[in-house]
């Protein structure tokens, strides 16, 4: 009996052409999928979602993703890594797979604001409780661990206020206590210091990344990651990876892909053009301080050295205490190159104003500082940018003139 020839719309589908074996390029091809179609039921019942032996479903996993994961495991040093949406979504991925009801989490209180927000609002209505602790005191941080803390957050450094903090000193304390860390490792991206290998034995849990900043490098990807070396903790996040529903679009892990043979390069160019800029800032009349951890009298400069060689380039500078905040947001509007905008790492350089009461409250510090983030101009330009801006919003070049 001959069977009947299918319809175009089922060929269109489920057509025999493959294309040869064989075909190699730079870049990997990209997959896409939400369904993954197994051979017969016997595999669709052997499958295992939490090992990368295999492919169950778009959300848990392509060749596309695996890839991405793995080098970014590679990266940071660690053994596996999990990718999220967005870099906030890999700090709440932390939170909610390591934490339950009548536990405390402690976090620097110089870390980046959206994470301690989300203590503040999401994990209190849950149960959780939050502390912020002085990331420059390593003994502080060892009274604070009571019997609740079940996770110690880490950042180096510090967002906006840029104090690199003792990172040993804070893991061993966590450690002692039977704590698990985990590191905001954005800033340092993998390149700066290894956060699962500080020396002494001594290494992080958890590294969550922002992919969004140097690993994208375009300002045009949200993406976030969450590595480990243990896989028993691996399999805990993995779990709550799955179960919240996280995963990532196709299109965005192809940019990142794209992206990350040039990471070190335009991590480094950033770098050396960060710390010349920072450097011109520190003879600056208007200026009280330069933070960056690179330069000597910054805070926590000697723990940076002690760690890294490497340093992302974004520095903040703290206009003197007589400097009007207007005379500030004035310099920041008349910046022609540095575009004003939040986030960083991208080609374009950015500045922001912060407010330190409002960043810092509680802190008794004040004051206007401007966070500059270097992209990939050539760094002579930046300079002159900063002058002429200067030029406009102080005029005679006098902090004291009104
Ligand atoms: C940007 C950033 C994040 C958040 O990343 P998003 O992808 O923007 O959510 C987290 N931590 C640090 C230190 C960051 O700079």
């Amino acid at each position: 009996m001959n069977e009947p020839k299918p319809a175009p719309s089922t060929t269109l589908i489920h057509h025999p052409y493959r294309p040869p074996e064989g075909f190699a390029a730079p870049q990997p091809g990209v997959f896409k999928a939400s369904t993954v179609i197994f051979p017969n039921v016997a595999a669709l019942q052997a499958r295992d979602w939490r090992e990368k032996t295999g492919y169950t479903y778009g959300l848990h996993g392509t060749p596309t993703t695996f890839l991405l994961e793995e080098r970014i495991a590679t990266l940071e040093g660690g053994r596996q890594t999990l990718l999220v949406p967005s870099g906030l979504a890999a700090i709440a991925l932390v939170d909610t797979a390591l934490l339950q009801q009548g536990d405390e989490v402690l976090i620097p209180d110089n870390a980046y604001g959206p994470g301690k927000e989300l203590a503040r609002q999401e994990l209190a209505r849950w149960g959780i409780g939050h502390r912020l602790y002085d990331p420059m005191d390593a003994d502080a941080l060892g009274r604070a661990i009571g019997p609740a803390t079940k996770l110690v957050w880490l950042e180096a450094p510090g967002s906006i206020t840029m104090e690199f903090p003792d990172l040993r000193a804070l893991v061993r304390a966590a450690r002692e206590r039977g704590v698990a860390t985990a590191i905001d490792n954005t800033w340092g991206a993998g390149l700066a210091f290894d956060a699962f290998d500080l020396g002494h034995g001594l290494g992080v849990d958890i590294s969550a990344h922002a992919l969004t900043k140097f690993p994208s490098g375009g300002g045009d990807v949200l993406m976030g990651a969450v590595t480990t070396r243990e896989h028993a903790l691996h399999l805990r996040l993995k779990a709550a990876h799955m179960h919240l529903g996280l995963g990532v679009g196709a299109n965005d892990a192809e940019a990142l892909l794209h992206a990350l043979p040039s990471l070190v390069l335009r991590y480094d160019a950033q770098d050396r053009a960060g710390r010349e800029l920072a450097q011109w800032w520190l003879s600056q009349p208007e200026v009280e301080a330069v933070l960056h951890p690179a330069l000597p009298g910054s805070p926590g400069h000697a723990h940076w050295q002690a760690l890294c060689s490497r340093a992302a380039g974004l520095f903040s500078v703290q206009f003197a205490a007589a400097v009007p905040r207007e005379r500030v947001h004035a310099f920041v509007d008349a910046l022609r190159l540095f575009r004003i905008g939040y986030s960083w790492a991208g080609p374009v350089s950015l500045a922001v104003p912060y407010d330190l009461a409002t960043i810092r409250p509680g802190s008794g510090r004040h004051g206007t500082l401007v966070r500059f983030s270097i992209g990939l101009e050539d760094v002579r330009d930046l300079r002159a940018d900063c002058a002429q801006a200067l030029a406009v919003a102080f005029g005679d070049g006098s902090a004291a003139a009104g």
